[in-house]
């Protein structure tokens, strides 16, 4: 049995004191979740903040991006070691938005996955396709392709311990949401790709979904075979919102 996943991904929200309420709301909602793993991704410079409101609570943190360079120069960039001083366990690689905004190619986000899980985090790593891919008829050939780069790096049992987010990018931020059917459509499409190199990876990965998940349509996604998890944008900023999908889980 795969554990559910909730993780929120914060993007570049909140502020110290935003963000202090929101834990405080999480923190005294999350007795209440009997099945579901919680985390957050945070940015940055709340990564301290997190810590030292999370230690001890049962629920995650990580961050939403990490450098594939160990230390040295370059400026603006934060190394998986760092992300372990705040003893993030997760880290957000590929987003959509790092991929379309920041230029992060597949071989990229394949060495960030590569370089975190050495590192001994945790890889929540991205895949999905644009609104013209769908309409095409080449979503499974993206995921796949994304998938690829990975397993050509590291190898599927690379894959073993880590989570892979399926968010369709048409659904991310648009209130738009993939149907369960086509969402577990995808995830079952993922898993029996997997397993064609490797059954028992196949089985003990972990596949969320992303793209406008939320408490009205959180717990039809949830109950699909293959969706493990949510990862969870804009709903994460709100407490209720964020416990009610850790609810959906059962
Ligand atoms: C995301 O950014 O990963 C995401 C799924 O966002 P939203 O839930 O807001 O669509």
């Amino acid at each position: 049995m795969r554990q559910v996943l909730i993780a929120g991904n914060w993007k570049m929200n909140g502020s110290r004191s935003s963000i202090r309420e929101l834990l405080d709301g999480v923190k005294a909602g999350a007795g209440e979740i009997k099945s579901a793993e919680l985390a957050v991704c945070a940015p940055f410079p709340y990564l301290a903040d997190v810590q030292e409101q999370l230690n001890g609570t049962g629920i995650s943190w990580g961050a939403q991006n990490l450098s594939t360079e160990e230390k040295g120069a370059f400026t603006g960039e934060v190394s998986a070691a760092m992300l372990l001083d705040f003893d993030c366990k997760y880290v957000i690689v590929g987003h959509s938005e790092r991929r379309s905004l920041y230029g992060e190619d597949d071989a990229l986000v394949a060495k960030k996955y590569a370089v975190a899980r050495k590192a001994g985090l945790k890889p929540i790593f991205c895949v999905g396709e644009t609104l013209e891919e769908r309409e095409s008829n080449v979503t499974e050939d993206v995921v796949a392709r994304q998938i690829d780069a990975l397993i050509a790096l590291e190898g599927v049992a690379a894959l073993a311990d880590g989570v892979i987010a399926y968010e369709p990018v048409w659904a991310i931020g648009t209130g738009k949401t993939a149907s369960p059917e086509q969402a577990q459509a995808v995830h079952a499409f993922i898993r029996a790709k997997l397993a064609n190199a490797d059954a028992a990876v196949a089985e003990k990965v972990q596949i969320l979904y992303g793209g406008s998940m939320n408490p009205a349509n959180a717990a039809d996604l949830l109950a699909m075979a293959d969706i493990d998890g949510g990862l969870i944008g804009g709903a994460s900023l709100k407490a209720d919102d964020f416990l009610a999908i850790g609810k959906a889980a059962g």
